[in-house]
């Protein structure tokens, strides 16, 4: 990440800000873009290696990006991310690289910790974005560290184009939708793709499941698992498979590993606070992005829509109390 800085808050210092928004991905900083264009005076904490990460997020992880309009001839995700902060904090924004790992939502203002300050006076917020994200699943398999990004990846429609899988041997680990539809993606380079499925049947929907049995670039290995992940040094090149019912384990040189085995949302700071389904996502009120407590809101993927909503409940909230104060 570039040391670009809009200044530093002291530690000791406790802000009161009209919002505070919690992560750093594109959701975050098109939020804090907006708000600062208001004149809201955004903060935004980053997060230092929140959840794993560094500022920015996914992005961060994945090297070209080729999908992102206005960018004709694809650009690496940290400069994505580099640029989306310089504009964030162009129109205002502070970026705060500290992690929050503690809120409380009971009520307004909202009050939250840095991360190592848990037992000191809280900061408050009149509003708080919840921008935190999700991370793909991934099962750390005995060499996955070593060729993460260089073979193997959990975004088979974000890096499936680069050459190092075209015209190649893959795999795809899991029997959901998601597998299928990213399995499919992969043969449209002309590789051909192994899916492993633990099960002896696939979780996918009918439709995606037929698309995906009917391909003749794709084979199923069922009642199958990864044990192990093998490369040359620089890249991926094997991995070690494992039939769940024979305990039979051989090798299937592949020269890319897809997971497909689903997401965690990042919602763990509130998890107990805000209504969440069962996979631990916010729930939000149909059409919209606010969550089960008045003036939290969840970027769900659209800062913009966030954004717009925190500035129209302080311009309501604005209105209510000059009606209700002296005249
Ligand atoms: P999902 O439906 O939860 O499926 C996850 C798959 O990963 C399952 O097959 C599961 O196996 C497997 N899995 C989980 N942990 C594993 C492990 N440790 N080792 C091996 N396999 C493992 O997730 P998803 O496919 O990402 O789909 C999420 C939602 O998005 C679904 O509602 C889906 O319908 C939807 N979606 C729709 C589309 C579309 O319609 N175009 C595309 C993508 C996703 P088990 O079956 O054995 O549990």
């Amino acid at each position: 990440m570039a040391p670009i800085t809009s200044g530093t808050v002291p530690r000791s210092t406790k802000m009161h800000s009209k919002v505070v928004i919690i992560g750093s991905g594109p959701a975050g900083h098109t939020a804090a873009l907006y708000l600062a264009r208001a004149n809201l005076n955004p903060i935004l904490f980053e997060g230092f290696m929140a959840n794993g990460f560094a500022p920015g997020g996914q992005l961060t992880t994945t090297t070209e990006i080729e999908n992102y309009p206005g960018f004709p001839n694809g650009i690496m995700g940290p400069e994505l991310m580099d640029k989306f902060r310089e504009q964030s904090i162009r129109f205002g924004t502070q970026v705060i690289t500290e992690t929050i790992s503690k809120i409380d939502l009971s009520a307004r203002p909202f009050r939250y910790w840095r991360e190592g300050q848990e037992s000191e006076e809280p900061e408050t917020a009149e509003t708080v974005i919840i921008a935190t994200g999700a991370s793909a699943k991934r099962l750390h398999l005995k060499g996955e560290e070593t060729y993460w990004q260089s073979g193997i990846s959990a975004c088979a429609v974000c890096d499936g184009a680069v050459p190092i899988f075209r015209n190649k041997s893959l795999a795809v680990i899991s029997g959901g939708d998601s597998a299928a539809e990213e399995a499919t993606y992969l043969t449209k380079y002309d590789s051909h793709v192994y899916v492993l499925v633990r099960r002896g049947e696939l979780r996918a929907s009918k439709i995606m499941a037929k698309r995906l049995m009917s391909s003749p670039k794709i084979a199923i290995l069922w009642n199958t698992v990864a044990v192990g992940c093998r490369g040359d040094g620089d890249l991926f090149d094997n991995l070690r498979i494992k039939n769940v019912l024979n305990g039979d384990e051989r090798d299937l040189p592949v020269s890319g590993l897809f997971y497909a085995i689903g997401h965690e949302p990042a919602t763990a700071l509130v998890r107990n606070q805000l209504q969440t389904d069962e996979d631990g996502y916010i729930v939000t009120v149909p059409g919209s992005t606010q969550t089960s407590v008045k003036g939290a809101i969840t970027s769900a993927g659209s800062g913009c829509m966030a954004a717009l909503e925190v500035e129209r409940l302080l311009a309501e909230e604005e209105a209510d109390s000059r009606e209700d104060g002296p005249v």
